[in-house]
């Protein structure tokens, strides 16, 4: 091990390369709004959830893009969501379509529905309610970016797939 001050005084005078930049580790980049299917705040002001969803079947309690024999209550959401007032009613036949798999979805429960104001990624402006219990406005997204990587203003009744609730 060469003392610093030698080591110094060794590449001053030629004797010792520079040592090469040390690499930190490589962060892959954020995507943006398209990239994790963000999604407006609905119009009626409701969170989000299968309740409000028009893949939702409400007379079988399923999804229509997730397995038919999949349990899905109203108050689970996953990133496929799409607002509709009036959620698909049982189909008497299914396409045959390939299902969506939880695991790639994302499906959750959340109570209350899901919302960027209910997201630990979510910063509201100074001057917002406490985080949770705002219910209108804009905030910052810090998981997603624009075209020139910077964190993007996000409804605060939006959602997008990176929703990860507020512990
Ligand atoms: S699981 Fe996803 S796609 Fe299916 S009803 Fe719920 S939010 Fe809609
Ligand atoms: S705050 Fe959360 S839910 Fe909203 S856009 Fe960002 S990652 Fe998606």
């Amino acid at each position: 091990m060469i003392p610093g001050n030698l080591k110094s005084f060794l590449i001053a005078e030629g004797v010792m390369a520079e040592p090469e930049p040390t690499q930190g580790p490589a962060f892959p980049a954020l995507p943006s709004q398209a990239g994790a299917l963000y999604s407006p705040a609905n119009p009626d002001g409701v969170r989000s959830g299968c309740g409000n969803c028009v893949h939702y079947a409400y007379g079988e309690r399923s999804c229509y893009l997730h397995d038919p024999d999949l349990a899905i209550t109203p108050s689970m959401w996953c990133g496929h969501h799409v607002f509709s007032r009036r959620p698909m009613q049982a189909f008497a036949q299914r396409l045959p379509m390939q299902v969506l798999l939880p695991t790639f979805s994302g499906l959750v429960t959340v109570p209350g529905g899901v919302s960027c104001d209910h997201c630990c990624h979510y910063q509201g402006f100074v001057g917002d309610s406490p985080a949770g219990m705002q219910l209108t406005g804009t905030g910052v997204c810090l998981a997603l970016v624009n075209e020139n990587g910077q964190p993007v203003t996000v409804e605060a009744l939006a959602s997008c797939a990176r929703f990860e609730a507020i512990s």
